[in-house]
C-alpha cells in the first residue's frame, strides 16, 4: 500500500485525475447509499449519484460547515456499515474552537499513517528513523501494527513534562528526528541552548498543528542542526498538505484528499485567498465531503521544481500559541493545555484563561451532551496535565472572536517573560 501511495506522487495530471475520479464517484455513492447526513443533503440538493462523474462536478454538492456537522449524532454521519466499535474516535476543535467528531476505521488509520510516513520520505526520513514525538496528542493512534513491527519508530514524551526531563528523554532515546507542534519543540529548542545540551542532533524536526514561524525554523537549525519541514492537517480529515525538501509550497496529497478554496460558496481560482473545503477520498466510516474548515489559504500556481505531480498550496494565519509558566516552575505551550479539552464530547466550544498562575478559567458553551459530569472531565483533565491549580469552570452563551476577528483559544493575564 505504501508502495502505491509513493508512487502517485509522481503520477502525470492525466493520471492523478484519472484517479480521483475514479476513487470521488466510489465514496459518493457510499456515502449517498450509506451516510444518512449525505443521504439527505444530497437528497435536498436533488443530487444523485449519477450525478458525480468527476472532480468537476464536485462542485454541485453543497458545501458543509462545522455548524452543520458539530451537532450531528455520530450515528448521522457514519456510515451504516462501518463498526464504531472498530472505529477511531477522532475529535477536535481546529482553529475556530468549534469542536467535531469524526470516526476513522481500521483502514483510515492506516491510510492516514502511511500518508504521513511518506510526508516525511519526501523530506528525507528513512521509515527506520527512530521519531521523538511531542505533543501531538490524539492526532495519530498510537500502538498500531504499523509501529508495532518496527516502522516509524516512536516515543512519546508529554509536553506537560518539565523542559529539563522532556531533554533528558529525548537525549537517552537518541532520536533521528522530532514531531510537534511547533510551539512544544520550540520550547525544547530553546532550552536546551540554555543548558548548553550536546548530545541532541536530530536531522529533521517534522512539525503540524499550529502555524510555523521563521523564527522557530531558524532555531531548530541553529541548536539542532536540523531542517524543518511543515505539514497541515486536521483531525476530521487527516493530513492535507505538506512540505517536500524543496518547501516551495504545501504539496496537496491529491491521491488521497480533494482541497478546494471557497468563497461564500464559490470556488476561487489559483492565487487567490479563501476558506479551505476539503474532501477525503478514504475514509469510508466518517465521509468528509465538501467540509469547510474555516482556514484561509490559497493554491499555488507554479508547480513544485521536485517534479511531483501533486499542486502546492499554502496557509495564511491560523492557530498560534505561547508559552506560559506553572506554579511548580514546568513552562508548556497553550496548545498542549487546549488539545487536553479536545476529547472532551458535551463542549460547544471553550476558552482557557489563567487568571494566576494557579488559577485556571474555563468559559464554555454547552453543547447537547453536555452534563455535570463534563465540569468534572475539565477540572480532572486540566489538574493532571497542570498540577496543583485551580480550575474554574464557567458556562456562558458564547465565546466572542477578538478585535481581529480571530478566535482566541487561550489568554494569560500572567505576564511571563518565557525563553521561546
Ligand atoms: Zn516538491
Amino acid at each position: 500500500m505504501l508502495m502505491g501511495l509513493l508512487h502517485n506522487q509522481w503520477l502525470k495530471p492525466a493520471g492523478l485525475r484519472e484517479l480521483q475520479d475514479k476513487k470521488l464517484r466510489a465514496l459518493i455513492e457510499h456515502s449517498y447509499k450509506n451516510v444518512p447526513y449525505y443521504h439527505s443533503l444530497l437528497k435536498k440538493a436533488k443530487i444523485t449519484p449519477n450525478d458525480i462523474k468527476t472532480v468537476d462536478d464536485l462542485r454541485k454538492i453543497p458545501i458543509s460547515r462545522k455548524e452543520n456537522i458539530r451537532e450531528l449524532t455520530l450515528r448521522e454521519i457514519t456510515a451504516k456499515n462501518a463498526d464504531l466499535n472498530r472505529c477511531w474516535i477522532s475529535r477536535t476543535s481546529g482553529t475556530t474552537g468549534i469542536p467535531v467528531s469524526v470516526p476513522w476505521d481500521p483502514k483510515t488509520t492506516t491510510i492516514h499513517i502511511l500518508t504521513h510516513i511518506r510526508f516525511m520520505m519526501a523530506c528525507g526520513n528513512k521509515i527506520t528513523n527512530r521519531i521523538v514525538e511531542i505533543g501531538i496528542s490524539e492526532w495519530l493512534p498510537t500502538n498500531h501494527l504499523i509501529q508495532r513491527i518496527g516502522i516509524y519508530k516512536t516515543k512519546n514524551i508529554s509536553p506537560f513534562e518539565h523542559l529539563e526531563k522532556q531533554i533528558e528523554e529525548i537525549r537517552k532515546f537518541k532520536p533521528n528526528a522530532l514531531f510537534g507542534n511547533p510551539s512544544c519543540i520550540r520550547l525544547v529548542a530553546a532550552e536546551t541552548r540554555e543548558r548548553g545540551v550536546q548530545e541532541i542532533e536530530p536531522s529533521l524536526v517534522f512539525t503540524g498543528g499550529e502555524m510555523l514561524d521563521e523564527y522557530t525554523r531558524k532555531l531548530h537549525k541553529d541548536v539542532f542542526g536540523a531542517e524543518t519541514f511543515d505539514h497541515y492537517g486536521c483531525n476530521e480529515a487527516g493530513d492535507i498538505s505538506y512540505e517536500c525538501d524543496k518547501r516551495e509550497g504545501y504539496h496537496i496529497l491529491s491521491d488521497s484528499i480533494l482541497v478546494e478554496i471557497t468563497k461564500d460558496n464559490d470556488v476561487v481560482s489559483a492565487g487567490e485567498k479563501g476558506e479551505v473545503t476539503v474532501t477525503n477520498l478514504y475514509n469510508y466510516a466518517g465521509p468528509i465531503i465538501r467540509y469547510n474548515l474555516e482556514d484561509i489559504g490559497f493554491l499555488l500556481e507554479d508547480d513544485c521544481t521536485c517534479g511531483r505531480s501533486f499542486p502546492l498550496m499554502k496557509i495564511t494565519g491560523g492557530r498560534k500559541s505561547d508559552a506560559i509558566q506553572l506554579p511548580d516552575g514546568r513552562v508548556i505551550s497553550t496548545i498542549t493545555v487546549t488539545d487536553t479539552l479536545n476529547p472532551i464530547s458535551g463542549l460547544k466550544q471553550f476558552k482557557v484563561i489563567q487568571e494566576k498562575k494557579d488559577l485556571f478559567l474555563v468559559k464554555v458553551v454547552k453543547g447537547r451532551r453536555f452534563s455535570d459530569r463534563t465540569v468534572e472531565e475539565i477540572k480532572q483533565r486540566l489538574r493532571d496535565g497542570l498540577g496543583d491549580v485551580e480550575v474554574d469552570v464557567l458556562v456562558v452563551d458564547e465565546i466572542p472572536r477578538d478585535k481581529s476577528g480571530k478566535f482566541k483559544w487561550f489568554t494569560t493575564r500572567v505576564k511571563y517573560k518565557g525563553l521561546a
